[in-house]
């Protein structure tokens, strides 16, 4: 009994501490996580959970990757930051890996995935002035209703979440905002001249895994390229083998004009981002034009190779395509008058709970937790499941029937 009490307290105290001197601009579960290993985490009271969430994402490879953290360890007691003023001996490498892994000719690394964004969205906007003739400072973006691409205020310039952008202006213009999954609503505002490229998520992740029609990428693909327009997709949460495939994109064999990476390209344990696309688009940056001090430093580039070499060297791609259908099924057949809504791809899915059922997401999230499955409600009545993609079939059923269960009596 005394036991229980001083374990609670360790919990309680962290939460107090982090409460008392951190910026309050998150909502965390109350489980203080002190261990990862593979597709399971311990709080600071020992407990086991299944990751439910994979940090958003980043944690395609599972915590503490062997391979991913060796290759941390190697570099990080060689070289770990040179600047990009002077080369080093392991961006040409990653560079050369990378592009030949998605098929382009460049890559401009960064570090967090909102950075991959902006990068873009600058190339994006260069290219229209370079290639396209759009008249300079006319540049427009077009992105969809429910995004999320990241923090910074040309990022949530693009957003129509008011939790995201509310009294946070001035805002950055240029952006036509249309509704996802419409590609009418595409067509129409590809008809402006100005509009340099079409921003989209495959799977709007953070949205609640809006999966949009079969066939609406490649839709949007096509008309972007009848009307001269930059296909740019953020696969930070989507990609490297989160939906079922390696790209979401891949899907329906779209081929991104300016793909956007970040999350997994690291494992979990950097922030690391890339944006790749082709000479035509990519050559239009200059030296001194863009950068980051941290992008493409060795620790990154050996961390991102490691992590990549580990998604196709264990099939993870397909490991996610053939869990994610069991999962979804499943989520599917759970009957319960407060579930609104199943949806998903590959391990990326979510239920949605009937605004006005007497509990909500976040108490759901904490009967899962209790039960030892670690998952996140986002936009209030949203559940999205997204283990690491290295879990298997006997641990994806154990975590089911703690889903089941904790459904059951909600
Ligand atoms: N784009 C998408 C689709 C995301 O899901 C996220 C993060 O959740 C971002 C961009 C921003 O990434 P970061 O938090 O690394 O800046």
């Amino acid at each position: 009994m005394k036991q229980v009490a001083e374990n609670r307290k360790l919990t309680e105290e962290a939460i107090a501490r982090e409460d008392k001197y951190g910026a309050h601009n998150y909502h965390p579960l109350p489980v203080v996580l002190e261990r990862g290993e593979g597709i399971f985490v311990w709080d600071v009271e020992g407990k086991k959970y299944f990751d439910f969430l994979s940090a958003y994402s980043a944690l395609n490879q599972g915590h503490n990757h062997p391979k991913i953290i060796s290759a941390l360890i190697e570099q990080a007691g060689k070289l770990s930051l040179t600047s990009r003023a002077f080369y080093n001996d392991c961006l040409g490498p990653y560079e050369e890996f990378i592009t030949r892994y998605f098929g382009y000719d460049k890559v401009l690394p960064m570090n967090t995935g909102a950075e991959g964004v902006e990068t873009a969205l600058k190339l994006a906007r260069r290219w229209a002035y370079d290639k396209k003739g759009v008249e300079e400072n006319e540049a427009k973006i077009v992105v969809c209703e429910g995004n999320f691409h990241g923090r910074t205020i040309s990022v949530i310039s693009a957003s129509t979440d008011p939790d995201s952008y509310g009294r946070f202006g001035p805002f950055t213009p240029g952006y036509i905002k249309i509704p996802y999954n419409d590609t009418k609503a595409l067509e129409k505002a590809l008809s402006d001249k100005s509009v340099a490229a079409f921003l989209v998520e495959p799977v709007q992740g953070e949205a609640g895994v809006v999966v949009p029609d079969e066939g609406y990428l490649k839709i949007c693909s096509d008309l972007c390229r009848k009307n001269n327009v930059l296909f740019v997709a953020d696969e930070i949460q989507t990609g490297l083998g989160r939906t079922g495939k390696l790209l979401a994109c891949d899907h329906e064999n779209v081929k991104p004009d300016i793909l956007i990476l970040g999350k997994a390209l690291a494992g979990g344990v950097l922030p690391v981002s890339a944006v790749l696309a082709n000479d035509d688009i990519m050559l239009c940056i200059k030296p001194g034009e863009h950068g980051s001090t941290y992008g493409g430093n060795p620790l990154a580039c050996k961390v991102a190779m490691a992590s990549l070499q580990v998604i196709r060297d264990e099939k993870l791609a397909e490991n996610a395509y053939r869990l994610g259908n069991l999962l979804l099924n499943e989520l599917k057949k759970l009957e319960h008058p407060a579930i609104e809504l199943v949806r998903g791809k590959g391990l990326f899915c979510a239920l949605v709970i009937k605004s006005d059922w007497k509990k909500n997401a976040w108490d759901l999230c904490v009967e899962l937790m209790e039960k030892g499955l670690l998952a996140k409600p986002t936009h209030g009545n949203i559940i999205r499941f997204a283990p690491p993609l290295t879990i298997n079939e006997d641990e994806l059923h154990e975590c089911i029937s703690i889903i089941r269960d904790v459904v059951k009596n909600f």
